[in-house]
């Protein structure tokens, strides 16, 4: 058994995005993040049924909702709210694009997995699976 914190992955090739037919679900600008905007959102649930990973639900007003990465703590240097709350620190976050970044190096030097591999939708959520690397 596996007990693991799971979120939307926020895709390099996402579903969720390409089914949308009003453009609501998109990559923002910034971070390139999946993102809603619940104000172009329909409720028609194709993203919910495109995701692999049934990170998204609909809010109780009627549109499309997940994990944001906390956007708006983003913008202000914060680090997503579950990643500064966690107790033993085993959550980590950062710019997979910078190399030299804390969790570049992370997943350079010890094991990782990511969810559903086989899905082709290139997620951008790495779970460490040893402490040292192999
Ligand atoms: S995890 Fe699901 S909701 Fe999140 S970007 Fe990937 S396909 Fe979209
Ligand atoms: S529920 Fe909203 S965000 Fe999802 S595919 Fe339909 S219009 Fe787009």
């Amino acid at each position: 058994m596996e007990i693991r914190s799971e979120r939307c992955n926020m895709c390099d090739n996402p579903p969720c995005v390409h089914c949308c037919p009003t453009g609501a679900s998109h990559v923002s600008d910034f971070g390139k993040l999946v993102q809603i905007n619940e104000d172009m959102c329909i409720g028609c649930k194709a993203c919910l049924a495109a995701c692999p990973y049934g990170a998204r639900y609909t809010h109780p007003d009627g549109y499309a909702d997940k994990c944001t990465f906390c956007e708006h703590r983003l913008k202000v240097g914060q680090d997503p709210a579950c990643v500064s709350v966690c107790p033993t620190h085993c959550m980590h976050f950062g710019d997979l694009d910078d190399p030299n970044s804390d969790v570049s190096t992370l997943l350079q030097s010890r094991k990782s997995k990511t969810l559903l591999p086989e899905a082709g939708t290139e997620p951008r959520v790495h779970f460490l699976t040893d402490t040292a690397k192999k």
